[in-house]
C-alpha cells in the first residue's frame, strides 16, 4: 500500500513523527492516503489550503479518568476518551467502545474512519469515537452500571445533540447505552437525542440494533449483483458474536446463504447444516456466556481454540465482524485458496493491509468496512432525525432507508472510483467519496 504523491508521504512521515506508538492510527492514515494522490494532484488547492494536513489531526481529544467501586467496595481507575474527529459536515457522531485494549491509538484510528465513513452516508454527521480500557465481561450489572455513571459524569460536558453524539462499539451495547443515558438526564435535565442506540422505550430507532450487520449484507448483495453473483446458494463465514455479527447472519441466512462458522475471542463453532442464530442470540445476548456452548446445545456442531482460524473454513463469502486486524495474511491466502470470492467487512479495519492487497491481487471483491459497515451509523442518524421530530419511523421505513443509504453508497463509491481511473477498486472509490465532501466544507470555512 504506496502513497503515489511527495506531499502526502512527507505527511505520512509527520504523523507518525509525531505520535510514534500509535501503529493502529498510522495503519488507517496510510491506507486513506494512499487513495487519495490522485485527487490532490487534480486539486493542488486541498494541500495549499491546509486541508491535508488538518485532516489528519483530530480537533479535539478528550482523555479522562473513570473511577468506580466494584461489588467488593474495591476502587478501580480505568481511562476515558472521547476524540472529536472531525465536524465539518455535521455535529461528531461515532461509537464507544468499552474494552481493556483500548488506547489513543485505537480511539484516534476509529474516529478517523469515522469521517469518512459518516460523510458516505451522505448524512450530515461529523465524524467521533471514544470509549474506555475498561472490561465488561465479568462484572455484575451493577458494576457496569456504576462504571457507565463514572464515565458519563466526566463525558457529559463535552457531547449533546448539536455536538457530539455517541453510541454502542465493542462491549457497549443497549445496556451500557441505557446507563450511559439515564446518567446524561440527571445531570442535565434534559431529554434529548444525546446518545443513539437508546432502547425502544425510551427514544431509540426500530431496527438500529439490526443496522450494521443488515447494511454490511445490502451492500454486498450490491457489490455481488454488480458482478453478477448473489447470497443465494453461498456458503457464509463470519467472524465475531456481537451485534454486528448476529445480525449479518441473520440477514445473509434471509438473503439465501448459509452460515456455517462464527466466533468470539476465544475460538469459533462450525455448524456444517447452518448456524443456528436463535441458539447464538440466546447465548451471547441472553446468558453473555462463551459461543462453545453452542457445541453442547448443538449436536454435529464442532468447537475449535483460536479465532483466527476461523478463515480457514471453506466458504464463498467472508464477512469479518469482529475486531481491527483479525484477518491477517495467512486468513486471507486460506479464503483465496478455498475459492472465496467475496469479502465485506463488518468491522472496523479487520484486514491488515497485506491482507488487503492480497484480495485485490487475486480479484476476490472486496468491500471496505468504511462502506460496507456504514449502516449503523446511518440509522443512528436516522434515529438522531426520528428524536429532532419526536417520532418515530416503523420498522419497514427505516429498513427501506436503510437499503436505500447502502445501495446509494455502493454507487457512489464505484462512481468516484472510476472517475479516478481506479473503476472496481471499492476502497479508493470509499476512500475518496468520502474525503470530498469532508474537504469540500473545510475549504469552505476557511483555515481556523
Ligand atoms: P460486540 O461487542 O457486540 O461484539 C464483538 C465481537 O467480536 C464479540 O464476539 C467479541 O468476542 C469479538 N471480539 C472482540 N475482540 C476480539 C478479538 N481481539 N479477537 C477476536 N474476536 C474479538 O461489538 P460489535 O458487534 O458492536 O462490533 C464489532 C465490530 O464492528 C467492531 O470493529 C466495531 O467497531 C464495528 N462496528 C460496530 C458497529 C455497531 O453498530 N455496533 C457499527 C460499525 C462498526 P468476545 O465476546 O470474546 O469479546
Amino acid at each position: 500500500m504506496s502513497i503515489q504523491n511527495e506531499y502526502l508521504n512527507g505527511l505520512m512521515e509527520r504523523v507518525m513523527k509525531r505520535d510514534p506508538g500509535e501503529s493502529e492510527y498510522h495503519q488507517a492514515v496510510r491506507e486513506v492516503l494512499s487513495s487519495l494522490a490522485p485527487v490532490v494532484n487534480a486539486r493542488p488547492e486541498l494541500i495549499r489550503e491546509g486541508v491535508m494536513d488538518c485532516l489528519v489531526e483530530p480537533e479535539r481529544t478528550i482523555k479522562f479518568r473513570v473511577p468506580w467501586e466494584d461489588d467488593e467496595g474495591n476502587i478501580h481507575v480505568n481511562r476515558g476518551y472521547r476524540i472529536q474527529f472531525n465536524s465539518a459536515i455535521g455535529p461528531y457522531k461515532g461509537g464507544l467502545r468499552f474494552h481493556p485494549s483500548v488506547n489513543e491509538s485505537i480511539i484516534k484510528f476509529l474516529g478517523f474512519e469515522q469521517t469518512f465513513k459518516n460523510s458516505l452516508t451522505g448524512l450530515p454527521i461529523g465524524g467521533g469515537k471514544g470509549g474506555s480500557d475498561f472490561d465488561p465481561h465479568g462484572k455484575s450489572d451493577a458494576e457496569v452500571m456504576r462504571f457507565c455513571q463514572s464515565f458519563m459524569n466526566e463525558l457529559f460536558k463535552y457531547i449533546g445533540p448539536d455536538t457530539d453524539v455517541p453510541a454502542g462499539d465493542i462491549g457497549v451495547g443497549a445496556r451500557e447505552i441505557g446507563y450511559l443515558f439515564g446518567q446524561y438526564k440527571r445531570l442535565r435535565n434534559e431529554f434529548t437525542g444525546v446518545l443513539t442506540g437508546k432502547g425502544l422505550t425510551y427514544g431509540g430507532s426500530l431496527a438500529r440494533k439490526e443496522a450494521t450487520g443488515y447494511g454490511l449484507c445490502y451492500f454486498t448483495d450490491n457489490m455481488l449483483k454488480n458482478a453478477g453473483k448473489g447470497f443465494e446458494g453461498a456458503t457464509v463465514v463470519i467472524s465475531g458474536s456481537g451485534n454486528v455479527a448476529t445480525y449479518a447472519c441473520e440477514k445473509a441466512t434471509q438473503l439465501g446463504g448459509k452460515v456455517v462458522a462464527m466466533s468470539d475471542s476465544n475460538g469459533y463453532i462450525y455448524d456444517k447444516d447452518g448456524i443456528n442464530l436463535e441458539l447464538v442470540k440466546q447465548i451471547k445476548e441472553v446468558e453473555r456466556a462463551r459461543i462453545k456452548v453452542y457445541v453442547d446445545r448443538k449436536p454435529g456442531a464442532e468447537y475449535h481454540e483460536g479465532c483466527v482460524n476461523i478463515w480457514n473454513v471453506p466458504c464463498g463469502i467472508a464477512l469479518p465482524c469482529a475486531t481491527q486486524n483479525e484477518l491477517p495474511l495467512e486468513g486471507a491466502k486460506a479464503l483465496i485458496r478455498n475459492s472465496c470470492f467475496a469479502v465485506a467487512e463488518g468491522a472496523n479495519m479487520p484486514s491488515t493491509p497485506e491482507a488487503m492487497d492480497a484480495f485485490q491481487e487475486s480479484g476476490v471483491l472486496f468491500a471496505p468496512a468504511k462502506a460496507s459497515n456504514a449502516g449503523g451509523v446511518a440509522v443512528s442518524a436516522l434515529e438522531m432525525s426520528q428524536n429532532s421530530m419526536r417520532f418515530s419511523w416503523t420498522f419497514q421505513e427505516v429498513d427501506d432507508r436503510l437499503k436505500t443509504i447502502m445501495a446509494d453508497l455502493y454507487r457512489n463509491a464505484s462512481a468516484a472510483a472510476a472517475q479516478f481511473g481506479l473503476a472496481g477498486n471499492l476502497v479508493a472509490g470509499a476512500n475518496i467519496a468520502g474525503f470530498l465532501k469532508v474537504a469540500d466544507s473545510m475549504l469552505a470555512y476557511g483555515l481556523v
